[in-house]
């Protein structure tokens, strides 16, 4: 047992559900007992979709476990199958069905249903919702992905982008932009966006693209082995990374990198007099490992703060991390406790925080500025404007979001001169924080007699009239 709070991550089906709900055409018959569906509100809320998750729970009740789970089961996916005629189903069950044993791949199977029927063995109790996500989409590709020939233009599969992704859906579009400027297109982007049908054709790329190794890795491997298809080991969140990125798939394809940096503005705005103060600052980088490692580089090489510890809470990419943070010279720390990482930023004092929705509290706790760099993610990091962190939009994106919660360098410059400032004294707080102003409290010293704060100027309501 594990006294636990928070967590980073959900149970593996949650990811099996982020693959479903990302494709269309596929259900997910998951063996569950009532209340799971919750995680429902995670797509209609958090990711704010305009309809139902494609997962039909089979709600099982303290009722039905002294009769037939089994049966209830198959009833479940007999329906399911006759109500949404999905192209391809998927069938697992959640932490608790895991402890019955059904075995819902068997039970499905003796339906005889007229579609692929594939089986996902998650175990809740030994791995999380990326690996679930990984695994799912794994069987997926596996069960229906075969070798083809190759289309005569070049093109590539974009893999790992799915439902829930922190950015997923614009890094999408920003990285199919880049390609199209070399001339390439997108056979199949997956599993966000795909069908069982455009799975069963990824064979035809000439090579993939993996965007987050998180949740697409192992089909990526399995389409290298499968099909012959190399796929791209640079993620594109930076500009250094954008471009190794770009060389490396023209390394692939032959074809010469066309990049378009008109619109990219991080380099100059990185260099730019005002950013001057932005060197050295002490920057704690925590979140899933991918996002860790690219934030590192871009904030070392792209911005010029001082990475004075970097952590990922996915132990999976434990081993990469631990590389990445050699160079840095910081020892990683790999954790999924935030109270561990709410430690280690005490014990470091930085002077800004790029991690998740948790370090965002735990910033909070502390008084130190905090940007998100990765998932867990709430509603707010699911904008209706176009956000990707991947590509040069990307970097643009990040360059805002990051200096943004950090005191502007006049502000910052003013606070320190001002420190005996009745207004701007050092406990003021930065005016983007929301913090109602506070009166410095005088030092008692007697027989000097500090001057007043004008009456009236702080303890007036906002917005009531003089
Ligand atoms: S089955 Fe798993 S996901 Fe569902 S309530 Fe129990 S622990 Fe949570």
């Amino acid at each position: 047992m594990k006294l636990t709070l928070w967590t980073y991550e959900g149970p593996p089906h949650v990811g099996a559900m982020r693959v479903a709900t990302g494709m269309k055409g596929l259900h997910y018959v998951l063996h569950a007992p009532q209340g799971d569906t919750y995680a429902d509100l995670l797509f209609t809320m958090i990711e704010r979709r305009n309809h139902r998750p494609p997962v039909t729970f089979t709600t099982f009740q303290a009722r039905d476990l002294g009769a037939d789970t089994a049966n209830l089961f198959k009833d479940s996916a007999r329906d399911a199958y006759n109500r949404f005629q999905p192209q391809a189903m998927i069938v697992g069950a959640s932490c608790t069905a895991e402890l019955i044993q059904d075995d819902p791949g068997g039970l499905a199977e003796a339906l005889g249903l007229p579609i692929p029927v594939i089986p996902l063995e998650l175990p809740s109790y030994q791995r999380k919702e990326n690996f679930g996500a990984d695994e799912t989409f794994f069987q997926i590709v596996k069960a229906l992905a075969k070798p083809m020939p190759r289309t005569e233009a070049i093109t590539c599969n974009i893999l790992g982008a799915t439902a829930l992704g922190f950015r997923h859906r614009d890094d999408v579009a920003e990285v199919t932009k880049l390609l199209s400027l070399m001339g390439i297109t997108v056979n199949v982007a997956a599993p966000m966006g795909a069908t069982p049908e455009d799975i069963a054709r990824m064979g035809q790329a000439h090579f993939n693209v993996l965007l987050y190794p998180e949740t697409g890795e192992t089909a990526a491997r399995h389409l290298e082995r499968a099909c012959g298809q190399p796929y791209t080991k640079t993620v594109p969140i930076g500009v250094g990374a954008t471009r190794d990125f770009l060389h490396e798939v023209s390394a692939l394809t032959g074809i010469s990198a066309k990049v378009d940096e008109s619109g990219l503005r991080l380099p100059w705005w990185s260099a730019s007099v005002d950013s001057t103060y932005l060197t050295g600052k002490r920057v704690y980088i925590f979140g899933d490992a991918t996002h860790v490692m690219a934030a590192a580089r871009i904030a070392a090489t792209e911005i010029g703060f001082e990475v004075v510890g970097m952590g990922c809470f996915n132990r999976e990419f434990a081993r990469p991390l631990r590389a990445a943070a050699k160079a840095y010279g910081v020892e990683p720390l790999i954790t999924d406790d935030y109270l561990e990482v709410e430690a280690e930023i005490a014990r470091l004092q930085p002077e800004l925080i790029l991690g998740t929705q948790m370090e965002r509290h735990i910033g909070k706790r502390l008084g130190i500025p905090c940007a998100v760099i990765s998932a867990p993610v709430h509603v707010q990091d699911f904008p209706a404007r176009y956000s990707p962190q991947m590509g040069f939009e990307g970097a643009n994106v990040i360059f805002d979001t990051w200096i943004h919660p950090l005191v502007m360098g006049l502000e910052e410059h003013l606070l320190t001169m001002f420190r005996e400032d009745f207004e701007f004294h050092d406990d003021a707080g930065a005016s983007h924080h929301g913090g109602k102003a506070v009166a410095r409290v005088e030092p008692e010293e007697p027989g000097v007699s500090h001057p007043r704060t004008p009456v009236g100027y702080l303890d007036q309501d906002e917005g009531a009239s003089p």
